[in-house]
């Protein structure tokens, strides 16, 4: 790809890296490339971020053809900048631009389109523990005609900022609710892609969480409101009676990259790992007779975030008596090991 670059006149002052938050700081540059029926991919570019101009009658506006990518490059202690599994998230848009009819935004040029934003941005990459680069691939319809059809015109973009922890807590045991309500998806929605509007349809159920003083909402399957899905930006597993359990990749849930890691590596250290349903009611009953040993998130931002505690209806299970469990801290360590240069990546995980 030929990437055109353009230059700022005065670069931002850069945060400070022990008080990060998650996604308040943005750097200074952007990724921008347009595509048309007529043309394809056009106009690689790397420029100044800034806000963009659209029109009022812009179909993103209305009809939300939008999908987007959430990945982090990393600082080693020896200063080396590397990136996890990027061409997981390009596939991943790939199907998710699929499902929401729009055009597919190459692998090789997702990747290359990342590097070279991080490279340019190197020195926005921070070194505080636990803090990275968070890395925002998105793309949306830029056409301007109301009457929902599919557009002629896209663009992809690439945003970054640097990040801290996601939780203000830290990696500590998080309180979640089991939504018995709203759903998230179904069977033949669009759960397994990353598109806006699947986050627009789960924030009701986020103000329900936060109001009952939980973190997140564990969304139950579409139809039946009896499985157990995922968190509000995790996926999530489970170890009852020494076997992991999380639910399958069938459509409704993101098949997010740090689950499939996860799974590689407790298979590797010999754990049963069954993507399976489990009942809600099976989960409840595993916390009140002691058999549900661990639960925890996974995802990019969090990476591993241990649950203390599920509120489901009037029944509350604390887990591991509310602390941060063994198995959990293990994969943590390793996980954000590989992931920060500390633990040999012996998958080749990192680039
Ligand atoms: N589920 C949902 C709904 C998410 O938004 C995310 C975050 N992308 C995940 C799961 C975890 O995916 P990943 O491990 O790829 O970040």
């Amino acid at each position: 790809m030929d990437i055109r670059f353009v230059k700022r006149e005065q670069l931002k002052e850069k945060p400070d890296q022990k008080n990060l938050g998650f996604g308040k700081y943005m750097t200074d540059y952007m990724f921008v490339m347009d595509w048309t029926k007529e043309d394809g991919w056009i106009d690689a570019r790397i420029v100044p971020h800034e806000p963009i101009s659209l029109d009022p009658a812009c179909v993103t506006l209305h009809y939300a053809q939008e999908t987007f990518e959430g990945m982090k490059a990393y600082r080693t202690k020896s200063g080396k900048i590397q990136l996890f599994r990027p061409e997981m998230n390009a596939r991943r848009m790939i199907k998710s631009n699929e499902r929401l009819c729009m055009p597919a935004f190459p692998e090789d040029m997702f990747v290359e389109a990342v590097k070279e934003l991080v490279k340019v941005e190197k020195d926005w990459v921070p070194s505080e523990p636990g803090t990275s680069l968070y890395i925002r691939p998105f793309m949306f319809a830029t056409e301007s005609a109301l009457g929902v059809h599919m557009a002629s015109k896209y663009k992809f973009m690439v945003i970054c900022c640097p990040v801290g922890a996601y939780y203000a807590e830290g990696i500590n045991p998080v309180k979640i609710l089991v939504e018995d309500e709203l759903v998230r998806a179904v069977q033949g929605g669009t759960g397994f892609t990353k598109c806006g509007g699947n986050y627009a349809g789960s924030i009701l159920g986020q103000v329900k969480a936060e109001k009952m003083g939980c973190t997140q909402v564990l969304w139950l399957d579409g139809v039946h409101r009896k499985y157990v899905e995922e968190v509000g930006t995790m996926n999530i597993m489970f170890k009852i009676g020494g076997e992991i359990y999380t639910a399958p990749i069938e459509g409704t849930v993101l098949p997010g990259v740090t689950r499939d890691s996860i799974i590689h590596i407790l298979k590797d250290w010999g754990y049963k790992v069954n993507e399976t349903h489990l009942a809600v009611d099976d989960l409840m009953k595993a916390g009140h007779d002691g058999t549900l040993e661990e639960a925890f998130g996974t995802g990019t931002a969090a990476v591993i975030s241990p649950v203390g505690e599920f509120v489901y209806k009037d029944d509350i299970v604390k887990v591991n008596n509310f602390e941060i469990g063994k198995l959990t801290q293990k994969l943590y360590d390793y996980l954000t090991g590989i992931q920060w240069g500390d633990v040999e990546d012996k998958y080749g995980w990192t680039v």
